[in-house]
C-alpha cells in the first residue's frame, strides 16, 4: 500500500517535470517568435528604408546635379547629359519602389505620400531639364539657383523622413531589448518555480522512504525481540521459570559433543525431590507447586555462572549440566545444592528421613569418548540417584565412571 502511494508520487514528480519542460518550451518559442517578429519590423521596416533613402539622395546628389554641372560647364556632351538623367531618374524611381515595398506604419505615410509629391515635382523639373538640354534651339547657360533649391528642397524633404524612419528604428530595437528581456525573465521565473515544485516533491517522496526505512527497521527489531521472547519461551518452563526438559536436550547434545572435540569433563546431575508424592498428599498439589518454585529457586542461585545450566525435567525431577568445571568442584556443587535445599526449611511432615523437604542427587562427570552412546551419562546420573535414594535419600552420589 505504502509503495503504492510511493509509485504514485514518483509519478506526480515525473508528470511534474515533463508538464514544466513543456510549458518552459512552449514560452521560450513563443518568445523566440515574437523577437523574430520584432527583429524583421527592425531590419524591413526602418533598417533597409532608411538605406533606400540615402542611396535616392545620393542619386539626386551625385547622378542627376553633378551631370547638370558638367552639362553647364560644357564638359560633357547633349546626348551624353540627357541620357545620365534619365538614368538618375529610373534609379530613383526604382528606389523609391523598393522603399515603398518595405512595411509602413499608418502614422508615416502622410508623409511618405508627401515626399512623393515632392519627388515628382523635382523629378518633373529634371524631365523638363532633359528636354531643354535636348532641345538644338536652346543652349547654356541654365539657372543653378533654380536647381539648387530643388535639391535643397528635396534633400530636405528625405532627411526629414529617414530621421523619422531612423526614430523609428531606435523605438523597435528599445522595444526588441524590453521583449528580449521580458522573456529571458519569463523563463528564469518558470524555471524557478518549477524547480521549487521538482525539490518540495522530490523532498517529501525521500522523507517519505527515510520514514517507511526507519519503520522497517523498528518492524525488525520488534520482529527479532518478539522471535527471542519466543524462543525463551518455548525453551522455558511455565512454573519454576527454569530451562524445560526440550531445551535440556539442545544444550546437552551440544554440550556433549563440545567435550568430546576438547577432552574436558562433562558434568551431569539430576535432582529429585525425596517423598514429593506424601508433600502434595499432606500440603495439596498447589503447596507442592510452591515447593518446586523454591527448589528451582534455589538452583537457579547455586548454579549462577555462565556455563551453569539448571534444568526441570519433569514433575518434581531437576538436571543440571556444567561444562566448565572439574569433578572435585562438581561433586563440592552438588553438596552445595543439597545442603542449600535443606537449609530452606521447607516443612515436610510426610518426609520418612527428615520434617522438612529435601532432594536426591546422583551425579556424573566424565570426559566423553565417541564410543558412548548418546544418553550414556543420563543413564549413569539416573543410577547414581537410584543409589542416593537408595542409601538413606538426601544425599549425593557423584561418579566418573559409567
Ligand atoms: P521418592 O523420594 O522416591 O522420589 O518419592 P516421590 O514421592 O518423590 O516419588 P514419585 O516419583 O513417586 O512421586 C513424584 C510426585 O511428584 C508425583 C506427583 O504428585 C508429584 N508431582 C509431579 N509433578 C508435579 C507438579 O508439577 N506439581 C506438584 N505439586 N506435584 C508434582
Ligand atoms: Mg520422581
Ligand atoms: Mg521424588
Amino acid at each position: 500500500m505504502e509503495s503504492l502511494k510511493l509509485k504514485s508520487k514518483l509519478l506526480y514528480l515525473l508528470l511534474l517535470v515533463g508538464f514544466g519542460l513543456t510549458v518552459v518550451g512552449l514560452i521560450g518559442y513563443f518568445n523566440i517568435q515574437n523577437i523574430k517578429r520584432h527583429m524583421d519590423t527592425l531590419y524591413f521596416g526602418s533598417l533597409l528604408p532608411l538605406n533606400e533613402l540615402s542611396l535616392i539622395t545620393d542619386t539626386y546628389q551625385n547622378d542627376l546635379a553633378i551631370t547638370v554641372y558638367r552639362w553647364n560647364n560644357h564638359l560633357i556632351s547633349d546626348d551624353d547629359a540627357a541620357q545620365k538623367i534619365s538614368v538618375g531618374l529610373e534609379k530613383i524611381q526604382q528606389g523609391w519602389s523598393n522603399y515603398l515595398s518595405h512595411p509602413k506604419r499608418p502614422e508615416e505615410m502622410p508623409y511618405v505620400d508627401y515626399t512623393e509629391s515632392q519627388m515628382d515635382l523635382v523629378g518633373n523639373y529634371f524631365t523638363q531639364l532633359r528636354s531643354i538640354i535636348l532641345d538644338p534651339k536652346l543652349s547654356h547657360p541654365i539657372s543653378l539657383a533654380t536647381l539648387n533649391d530643388n535639391l535643397q528642397s528635396i534633400h530636405e524633404t528625405l532627411h526629414r523622413l529617414s530621421i523619422y524612419e531612423s526614430a523609428a528604428a531606435q523605438y523597435e530595437h528599445s522595444e526588441l531589448m524590453a521583449r528580449y528581456q521580458n522573456a529571458l525573465l519569463q523563463l528564469i521565473l518558470f524555471l524557478v518555480v518549477i524547480l521549487i515544485f521538482v525539490m518540495g516533491l522530490a523532498w517529501k517522496i525521500f522523507a517519505r522512504i527515510e520514514l517507511q526505512q526507519q519503520q522497517l527497521i523498528e518492524s525488525t527489531e520488534t520482529l527479532q525481540h518478539l522471535n527471542l521472547k519466543l524462543e525463551q519461551a518455548s525453551y522455558t518452563d511455565s512454573l519454576t521459570a527454569l530451562y524445560n526438559r526440550r531445551y535440556f536436550n539442545v544444550v546437552y547434545e551440544r554440550e556433549f559433543k563440545r567435550a568430546l572435540r576438547s577432552g574436558k569433563p562433562f558434568v551431569f546431575m539430576m535432582l529429585d525431590i525425596d517423598y514429593f508424592k506424601q508433600y502434595n498428599d499432606t500440603y495439596g498439589h498447589l503447596q507442592g507447586d510452591q515447593a518446586l518454585q523454591a527448589v528451582a529457586k534455589t538452583l537457579k542461585n547455586t548454579f549462577q555462572r555462565p556455563g551453569d545450566y539448571p534444568f526441570r525435567l519433569g514433575g518434581e525431577e531437576f538436571g543440571v549440566i556444567l561444562t566448565d568445571t572439574d569433578c572435585t568442584n562438581a561433586r563440592l556443587m552438588g553438596e552445595k545444592v543439597r545442603a542449600n535445599i535443606e537449609s530452606l526449611k521447607i516443612e515436610h511432615k510426610g518426609s520418612k528421613i527428615l520434617p522438612t523437604l529435601s532432594v536426591s542427587i546422583g551425579g556424573i562427570c566424565i570426559v566423553p569418548t565417541a564410543l558412548m552412546g548418546d544418553d550414556a551419562l543420563i543413564h549413569a546420573a539416573d543410577t547414581n540417584l537410584y543409589a542416593a535414594k537408595e542409601r538413606g535419600r538426601n544425599q549425593v552420589v557423584f561418579g566418573n565412571k559409567l
